[in-house]
């Protein structure tokens, strides 16, 4: 098991950066950080200052897309700075970035979130396009996470909306382990398990006052998102936050492309309709979704009706091993179009 060794959570806790790396390891000169170019904007004078307090040298490597060729291309650059340690500041794509060339230099990794949109914050797991596998791959886990709770939450309300629906996906993912257990007799950890349920429950039960409480609301979201992260670190494997839910919006991303709503937006809607077909509570997905200004249905996200079919037909074959209610359901063109219907989502 690897999981994270520091986790710093509030406020403006962004200055004490240098401290933070220090913390980690006490023997060290030269950090990367790999960011978007309006977040450089936006951290450089704060975090040149706190590293320099701390004697530490940054090096800022601006990255413009997660695809496989970006890091392939960025990690001989980035060996040539020497560095000690690899920080992704920024939304999902330069943590992703960040992660996987740390994973290829052998370097630790600290992942800084400037938004609260999905649970790749601590996992070791990343998305990136270009790969063969239209799902996520495992890199590193993050040795340190720092959520820096003031610089989230200027954040748009529609990543933070869009976490939520990342989150409530755990609870099939949940239950598509436990049909895999039952029935092909895979290894189910009870405790990550609960760890990802728990993510997911927190979200269900308190989606009216998450949002209106902002303060509490957002480190109560970082928390969830963060302790998923953990849970797959603890599974060695996504297994518990992702499921036939996820197999539905990679199916999405990879028919219509990935300019069709956000991961977390996506995960939500393929948590309605498989929650429909695990004879779960699947209203009460809609409603907390609604709540938490998160789309419900497809056209919200501009997918069309006949993709969200196809989407339904092809997603366990994106992952075949993954043993989901999908696999076990086996749904065609009439029953996948009568799910999406009666669970609303089109
Ligand atoms: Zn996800």
């Amino acid at each position: 098991m690897e999981l994270p060794r520091e986790i710093l959570i509030g406020d403006n806790v962004i200055s004490n950066l240098g401290k933070f790396v220090r913390s980690i390891n006490n023997d060290i000169s030269n950090v990367v950080i790999i960011c978007g170019q309006n977040v450089k904007n936006r951290t450089e004078t704060i975090i040149h200052k706190t590293l320099h307090k701390a004697n530490l040298n940054d090096y800022w490597y601006i990255r413009n897309e997660a695809s496989i060729r970006t890091v392939a291309k960025s990690k001989s650059e980035i060996k040539e700075l020497e560095p000690h340690i690899i920080l992704g500041v920024g939304g999902g794509k330069s943590v992703d970035v960040g992660k996987m060339i740390a994973f290829y230099l052998k370097k630790p990794f600290i992942s800084i979130p400037t938004s609260a949109s999905h649970d790749g914050i601590a996992s070791p797991f990343v998305s990136l396009r270009g790969t063969d596998k239209p799902h996520s791959i495992k890199a590193i886990t993050p040795i340190g996470v720092l959520a820096d709770t003031k610089l989230i939450s200027e954040a748009p309300l529609r990543l933070l909306s869009s976490g939520c629906g990342d989150l409530i996906g755990k609870c099939t993912a949940v239950k598509d382990w436990e049909l895999a257990r039952d029935e092909k007799n895979e290894y189910f950890g009870s405790y990550s398990a609960s760890l990802a349920q728990l993510s997911a429950t927190i979200i269900l039960d308190r989606s009216t006052d998450l949002l209106t409480n902002t303060k509490l609301g957002l480190r109560t979201i970082i928390e969830a998102l963060i302790s998923s992260g953990v849970a797959a670190c603890i599974a060695g494997s996504s297994r518990p936050c992702s499921g036939s839910e996820h197999l539905f919006s990679h199916a999405i991303e990879y028919i219509a492309g990935d300019s069709c709503g956000l991961h977390g937006e996506r995960v939500g809607i393929g948590t309605i309709l498989m929650a429909k077909l695990h004879g779960l509570e699947y209203e009460k997905i809609i409603q907390a979704l609604t709540n938490l200004g998160a789309p419900t249905k497809a056209s919200q996200l501009n997918i069309r009706e006949s993709d969200v079919i196809k989407a339904l037909l092809i997603a366990q074959s994106l992952r075949p091993e993954r043993y989901t209610i999908l696999s076990k359901t086996k749904l065609n063109k009439t029953s996948a179009y009568e799910l999406a219907k009666s669970a609303r989502v089109i």
